[in-house]
């Protein structure tokens, strides 16, 4: 696809940060590029118009970035994954491991569905931690995960491979 380009190239990395050895993919300078941000909506949009998805859950904080827009224009309810203590109802939780420690993902109490059909987006995914976390959010309730779809991936991480059957779609691949 012709737009993938320009999206890859509106991507900026800047080498050790949030901590030394480590090269951040930064998506703000996409959001700078309106035809690249643009672009990148339009590509998921055509991918999940006419798969019957019910419902966009977005993982704090970027997935929200480009998950509001793609559940509007495909006619999807959204919910937010959040992290703990952030939402104000009640809310089922996960946690999940990250290199040091572990974290909690949040979501409300009948936000979603067991008849939902589900898309989940974020901005990256690395060792696949996260999108799992909401995997098994979205799947206590009964909802089915259809697909997951992140605009960079990370594949020396091999976080796909955690995903199980859920399939993964993304735009870019950074080394
Ligand atoms: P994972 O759980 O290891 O797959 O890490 C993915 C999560 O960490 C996502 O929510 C990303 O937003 C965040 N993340 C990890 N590395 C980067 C990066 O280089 N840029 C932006 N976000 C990142």
């Amino acid at each position: 696809d012709p737009r993938i380009p320009r999206i890859a190239s509106s991507i900026r990395v800047i080498p050790n940060f949030p901590k030394p050895g480590v090269m951040f993919q930064d998506i703000t300078t996409l959001l700078l590029d309106h035809k690249a941000f643009k672009d990148a909506i339009d590509m998921f949009v055509e991918r999940y118009r006419d798969k019957g998805i019910t419902v966009v859950a977005g993982i704090e904080a970027r997935g929200f970035i480009f998950g509001g827009p793609i559940a509007l224009a495909i006619g999807a309810k959204f919910v937010p994954m959040r992290k703990p203590n952030k939402l104000p109802g009640e809310v089922i939780s996960e946690e999940y491991s990250l290199e040091y420690g572990t974290d909690r993902m949040e979501m409300h109490v009948g936000a979603v569905e067991p008849e939902d059909r589900a898309l989940i987006i974020d901005d990256l995914i690395a060792t696949g931690g996260t999108l799992c976390a909401a995997i098994r959010l979205l799947e206590r309730v009964g909802a089915d995960v259809v697909e997951c779809a992140c605009v960079i991936e990370l594949p020396e991480l091999k976080g796909r491979e955690k995903l199980g059957d859920r399939p993964l779609f993304v735009l870019v691949e950074a080394a």
